[in-house]
């Protein structure tokens, strides 16, 4: 059974970002809350932002209060979501703001700390995984990712752009103890991307499942990243976790 990863300030609004606007993740919590049991974050301590970040720009970030909490509590977040998918069940991380075109020394897009590589990077830390397979299925490339793995042969990052290739892709990772999932839903029909319908959503968490089932089980979590018409996220959030649960 999928976890759910979620604290009550993740309704806050914190910048004047289509990620942070009021009301974003109210369609996901009524979707959600009534199949899943839901974990309640800790904030991310600094050593957990300086595996990925310099100082520099983890204080760039602090300069601005009620952000900083909420980079922060994302962060804390996704490390809950990892660390469970460690420990015992799938998780997926209902947090903001988003983290994947977050850098170690710069952002854009909305992000700040890249919530999805610094949960990685603690649990290597810690020896817990060695092989990391991190599938980015947003509208757009996880360049912050990309940058902090590029030399880390240990981890590799697959960003997809049509469903069409993902059997063959996953299908070709032949080792691997833990997928890390950079769950954007902004490629839906109704969202800026026009192109996933919502089953979509639902076959990339089987094709997920069919992967881990083959070489991690229930090894995976997955955070959110874009996703901006607030009518249809929560449904495409609920079909993607029950695809990682293998229904139809
Ligand atoms: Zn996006």
């Amino acid at each position: 059974m999928v976890k759910v990863v979620f604290h009550e300030m993740f309704k806050d609004e914190y910048t004047s970002d289509p990620a942070a606007r009021y009301g974003r993740l109210d369609s996901a919590l009524n979707e959600l809350s009534p199949l899943y049991d839901f974990i309640e974050p800790e904030i991310a301590t600094e050593d957990d932002i300086l595996r990925v970040h310099t100082k520099d720009h983890f204080d760039m970030v602090s300069e601005s209060p009620h952000l900083f909490t909420l980079a922060l509590l994302a962060a804390g977040g996704a490390i809950e979501a990892a660390e469970n998918a460690i420990n015992s069940d799938p998780a997926f991380a209902l947090v903001r703001p988003p983290g994947h075109h977050a850098s170690p020394d710069n952002c854009w897009g909305f992000c700040w700390y890249n919530n999805l590589a610094l949960a990685i990077r603690k649990l290597r830390a810690e020896g817990k995984v060695n092989k990391v397979f991190i599938l980015d299925f947003d509208l757009h490339y996880g360049d912050g990712t990309y940058h902090i793995f590029s030399r880390d042969p240990n981890v590799t990052y697959f960003h997809m752009n049509s469903a069409n290739t993902l059997y063959y892709t996953l299908d070709k990772v032949t080792e691997c103890d833990l997928v890390a999932i950079s769950a954007g839903f902004d490629r839906h029909v109704e969202d800026w991307g026009n192109m996933l319908r919502t089953e979509d959503y639902k076959y990339i968490g089987r094709e997920v499942k069919r992967m881990t089932d083959r070489l991690c089980p229930n090894k995976v979590f997955a955070v959110l990243e874009g996703g901006y018409n607030h009518n249809v996220l929560g449904n495409n959030i609920r079909n993607f976790c029950e695809g990682l649960e293998g229904k139809h």
